[in-house]
């Protein structure tokens, strides 16, 4: 078959890998002058690193045996990792049980019902009884007010906005939850975090290599403009110019998809299931500094008047010296496109920010930045409401041979690249069956 893909992000590429594996004539075409999508990479201090912060779970098995498969088994190094939350003006840390004890911006009674409520939902398998309801309601009746307001309804609005956040499902922050959990090592405090060798970009090349060896033509700077059914075959439009294919796949977003692909339409309930998801962007701020922030990798922040959600001190995962003894921090926010926030630029941004970090430590200095890099992530986050299993849309769309695979199609997991990398071969494969 020649097959055409739409985005060469994880999903893109491993369907790639796959398919041209098989023997299938394979063109990839990608709107960037760089592949990799939201896990792409750019260069800090002479190393490679992720325009969004990036790690693994040890749960993440697809993209292991993905990166088995290609040749690499080690390039994956298991990190112990850190997770803090700041509320009411500390950090406090959040890698074990006791934690939770010494969390006393709760009382003792709202502190055991966090551990006991924390530890139910890490014991449930069967996820779809959180599918119906929303976190909010949930958390709510389960926690009580004081923890609910005090920790998960920040959390919650800086993650989704004041207008999704009462959407999402309980489902998603079980699916957050059992990766997390699963990644903790037995017995011990705190969990193991993985990283490739060298960032993300080391799994990139070697998925190209195998590409280029299999004759894949991977485009880049080459956006799809239309997407039409013709006669026998499926119609693609670059620059231009119309390619035909027996199949396609599409990874893109589903509004971009629906641009794309206006025949869609005709199929009003697979459009209705496109058009449910909602997309949030990542405004996110890097530093490149001379001192730490905090000794936490993940620092969630818990409270409402901060101007971002969390912070993320890469280099408190992998250490400075990879980075020429730089400390490197993510500053993160998930907004809509109209939101101040997305719309700042970065001299703006930096200035809403730092005296927020200063809260957070007061020894911080401006003149502790020697780098800075502001990057804006476009549908870096899809949100769902509740019952979203019934109404994911299917990989086959009403298009006949044009196939859907993107992060909305990730549920009740919140998206990451190893789902992206199931995702990829599952599509692939179905490709090949029908
Ligand atoms: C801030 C942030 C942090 C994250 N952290 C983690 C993490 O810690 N661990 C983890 O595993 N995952 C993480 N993820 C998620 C992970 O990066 C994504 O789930 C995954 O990379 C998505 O891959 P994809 O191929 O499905 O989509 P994308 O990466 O979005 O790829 C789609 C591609 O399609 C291209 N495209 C769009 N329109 C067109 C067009 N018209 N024509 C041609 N091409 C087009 C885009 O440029 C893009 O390259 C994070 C994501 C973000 C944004």
């Amino acid at each position: 078959m020649r097959i055409g893909i739409i985005g060469a992000g994880m999903t893109g590429l491993t369907a790639a890998y796959h398919l041209s594996k098989a023997g299938h004539e394979v063109i990839i075409y990608e709107h960037a002058p760089f592949i990799g999508g939201h896990a792409s990479t750019f260069t800090v201090q002479g190393t490679l690193l992720e325009r969004g912060y990036h790690h693994l779970f040890t749960s993440d098995i697809d993209i292991q045996d993905l990166v088995e498969d290609l040749g690499i088994p080690d390039v994956l190094e298991w990190i112990p990792s850190s997770v803090g939350i700041y509320a009411k003006g500390s950090i406090y840390s959040l890698n074990s049980p006791i934690d939770l004890l010494k969390l006393t911006p709760l009382n003792l009674f709202n502190r055991l019902r966090l551990g006991f409520v924390l530890k139910y939902l890490q014991t449930q398998k069967d996820w779809m009884k959180y599918d119906h309801i929303t976190a909010v309601e949930w958390l709510k009746s389960k926690l009580g007010n004081q923890a609910y307001q005090m920790l998960w309804e920040p959390l919650l609005l800086a993650k989704f906005g004041s207008t999704l956040y009462e959407k999402v499902p309980m489902a998603w922050i079980w699916g957050k939850l059992n990766t997390r959990v699963k990644s903790r090592k037995s017995g011990a405090s705190g969990e193991l975090l993985g990283y490739p060798n060298g960032s993300f970009e080391t799994i990139l090349d070697k998925l190209t290599k195998h590409l280029n060896q299999n004759k894949v033509a991977i485009n880049l700077d080459t956006p799809v403009t239309k997407i039409t059914q013709a006669e026998d075959s499926i119609t693609v439009e670059v620059n231009n110019d119309s390619h035909n294919f027996d199949k396609v796949l599409s990874t893109v977003s589903n509004d971009v998809l629906l641009a794309l692909a206006p025949q869609l339409q005709d199929s009003p309930l697979y459009t209705e299931q496109l058009n449910q998801v909602s997309y949030l962007s990542a405004v996110v701020e890097i530093l490149v500094l001379s001192e730490p922030i905090s000794n936490v990798y993940w620092l969630n922040i818990a409270d409402s008047a901060f101007p971002f959600l969390g912070i993320i001190e890469h280099t408190n995962l992998i250490p400075p010296e990879k980075y020429n003894g730089k400390h490197i921090a993510y500053i993160t926010n998930y907004v809509s496109t109209d939101h101040p926030i997305f719309n700042m630029d970065e001299k703006e941004l930096l200035e809403t920010y730092i005296p927020f970090v200063k809260l957070i430590n007061p020894e911080f200095q401006t003149s502790w930045i020697q780098e800075s890099f502001h990057f804006k992530i476009g549908r870096a986050q899809p949100v769902m409401g509740i019952n979203y299993s019934q109404n994911v849309p299917s990989h086959e769309s009403p298009i006949t041979n044009l196939y859907v695979a993107n992060t909305a199609q990730i549920y009740p997991e919140d998206r990451g690249t190893n789902y992206s990398v199931r995702m990829g071969k599952d599509v692939a494969l179905q490709m090949m069956r029908s």
